[in-house]
């Protein structure tokens, strides 16, 4: 489903991420853990072309884009369709409604009719449970549910991948179950997830696959059980016990 080869990112004179390469298959669920600054943001913005890779290739599906040769234009919007993305801070529009923000990107993208959109928007918004939320304003809505919103919007262009960027940074407390919870219902369903998160509950329960990056690489991965309880690494061992 996913296969990233030697993708390295450099900003300027900054080498954020120096040759990775990951397999993921359809279906699964991989975790990527490591410190600030590590670039797990850019791997995720490198896999959906919202950050161009210095070199390598990223192939989701069918689309494949190699970048260390010349990227045709019109292929990096193809990759992109592929590719769900759920921000930290929801990015939602905060003058349209969550059924409109849902809407707006099969109407304006895809070129979905109008009626048909705004049904198969309320749907997924029933699904992560706001079907009574469908006309509030990203403003009287709480994070836990601007976040579901958020969710809602990135499943309505029916990617193949979802990319979830520390889903739950932002939230209280109190509000990051129920988005855990919504994330939990979509892997169960079978959707292929790469997320980035802190929430080591959710990784140990969730993911088939966690991996630990530190200074641009993919240091060790491994089955949440396995990497938890007996990291290989001694990098690792030292930034879990941080966690602890
Ligand atoms: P965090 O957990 O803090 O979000 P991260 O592991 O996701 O960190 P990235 O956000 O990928 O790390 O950042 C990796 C490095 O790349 C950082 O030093 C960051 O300042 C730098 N960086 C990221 N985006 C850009 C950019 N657009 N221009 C220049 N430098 C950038």
């Amino acid at each position: 489903m996913i296969t990233i080869t030697d993708v390295h990112k450099q900003f300027n004179t900054l080498h954020v991420l120096k040759g990775i390469s990951l397999s993921v298959e359809k279906g699964k669920v991989v975790v990527i853990i490591g410190p600030s600054g590590s670039g797990k943001t850019t791997l995720l913005r490198c896999l959906n072309a919202l950050e161009i890779p210095t070199s390598g290739s990223v192939q989701i599906g069918d689309v494949k884009l190699d970048f260390s040769k010349k990227v045709e234009r019109t292929s990096i919007p193809k990759l992109r369709k592929q590719t769900g993305m759920v921000f930290q801070n929801y990015n939602l529009f905060p003058h349209m409604t969550a059924v409109e923000n849902v809407m707006e990107g099969p109407v304006t993208v895809k070129k979905v009719d109008k009626e048909k959109a705004r049904a198969k928007a309320a749907a997924l918004l029933s699904k992560v449970g706001l079907g009574d939320k469908l006309d509030h304003y990203p403003a009287q809505l709480s994070g836990g549910q601007q976040q579901r919103v958020g969710i809602a919007r990135a499943l309505a262009m029916d990617p193949q991948v979802m990319l979830f960027d520390e889903p739950t940074s932002a939230l209280d407390p109190e509000l990051v179950g129920e988005v855990l919870k919504v994330m939990k219902e979509l892997a169960q369903e079978g959707m292929t997830m790469i997320v980035v998160t802190h929430e080591m509950g959710f990784a140990r329960e969730v993911a088939d696959e966690v991996i630990f990056m530190d200074q641009g690489f993919i240091v060790e991965r491994d089955t949440p059980s396995n990497l938890f309880a007996q990291p290989r690494e001694e990098r690792t061992r030292q930034f879990l016990q941080h966690l602890k």
